[in-house]
């Protein structure tokens, strides 16, 4: 060990991954995905298993002065049903482990699992397990989901090819929105308790970061239509963020067209009214957990018609890079913001 001391910041979340991806050695030849997917995969026979894990902490990923327990609950299964989507599976199981300081009660753990359970139900998944301890300060929860698939079911986020349709789900930016006017209304009401929180205009931006949901819809959609999409991630990041993943892991480059690009009008003038480009919250705002895919040529008319299916643009050569046509016909270099945890 030398007296050396690097800063996480100078690597960020993704290099830290990569670094420690980097030690890895993977044994067992059941470990057929580790790191570097939405979900890792086991080889568990005729089918395969998908894990994924997904640590919030209270101040970090959720404030509890805007966001109630069972919501909080709900959150923590869906965001981790998301990456099991991602990866074109089923969820099946989760285990759920907690730290709590004395700050909750029995009454508080009580409404937090309501949101668990009723996520159970939404997805189908069974609470099979996890971990209870003490916390110094606030509320850690840790969410580990395993699902299943068909290997040859499996979306990875390295199968685009050149001239593939790349695709999105539902519309984009809203959690951020949502999080920013829930900033707002908390820094109104601190400097006044009198005052009662104006919330009733932004119901579906404030319901889209409060309210996760995983697009497990969409991959039941996507079974009964026969189609097999040829890469897929969750939109956790951004999507300028996730296109770059998609890209890097597949060897390919991207063209997207901006006014391909699904925002909600509410979304929209929210934004606005916030002084942010709207664009920009599409392009960098994160917890969307929309799908984003990519499909083969063949696949498109199946697909055309869906109301809630969005196709922004095709995967071009690596060497062609990664740009955003705008409205105007200009095309712009995509950067990767994603969410700066360090
Ligand atoms: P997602 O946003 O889809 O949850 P992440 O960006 O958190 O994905 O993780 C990307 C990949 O890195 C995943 O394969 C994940 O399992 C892996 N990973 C993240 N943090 C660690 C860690 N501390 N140790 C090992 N693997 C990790
Ligand atoms: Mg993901």
């Amino acid at each position: 060990m030398s007296n050396k001391r690097t800063e996480i910041s100078e690597l960020g979340e993704f290099g830290l991954i990569d670094h420690l991806n980097s030690q890895v050695k993977i044994k067992n030849s059941s470990s057929l995905k580790g790191i570097g997917d939405d979900a890792a995969v086991i080889d568990a026979g005729d089918h395969v298993k998908v894990v994924s894990t997904d640590l919030l902490l209270e101040g970090v990923h959720f404030d509890l002065a805007y966001a109630p327990l069972p919501h909080v609950g709900f959150k923590a299964v869906a965001v981790n049903v998301s990456d099991i989507a991602a990866m074109n599976a089923i969820p099946k199981q989760i285990t759920v482990s907690i730290a709590l300081s004395n700050r909750f009660s029995v009454e508080a753990v009580d409404a937090l699992y309501s949101g668990i359970h009723a996520a159970c139900e939404h997805y189908g998944v069974d609470l099979v397990g996890g971990d209870t301890t003490a916390s110094r300060s606030g509320l850690v929860i840790s969410v580990t989901v395993i699902g299943e698939a068909k290997k040859e079911e499996l979306s990875y986020r390295s199968g685009a090819k050149v001239n593939d349709i790349l695709c999105v789900t539902g519309d984009l930016g809203a959690a951020l929105v949502g999080l920013q006017i829930l900033e707002r209304e908390k820094q109104v009401f601190l400097s006044n308790p009198d005052m009662k929180p104006e919330l009733e205009k932004y119901t579906i931006v404030t319901g889209r970061q409060l309210k996760a949901d995983a697009r497990m819809d969409i991959i039941h959609e996507l079974r009964e239509l026969g189609v097999v999409p040829t890469s897929m991630m969750d939109i956790s990041d951004g999507l300028a963020s996730e296109i770059f993943h998609i890209c890097k892991a597949s060897g390919v480059g991207a063209t997207i067209y901006e006014d391909k690009l699904p925002i909600d009008k509410q979304t929209f003038d929210t934004a606005v009214e916030l002084n942010l480009d709207p664009i920009t919250c599409v392009l960098n705002g994160g917890e969307d957990y929309e799908l984003l895919f990519t499909i083969d040529q063949k696949d498109f008319a199946k697909l055309e018609k869906h109301p809630d299916i969005h196709f922004i643009g095709h995967i071009t050569k690596a060497e062609e890079g990664k740009y955003l046509v705008t409205k105007s016909g200009t095309a712009v270099q995509i950067k990767a913001q994603g969410w700066k945890h360090f």
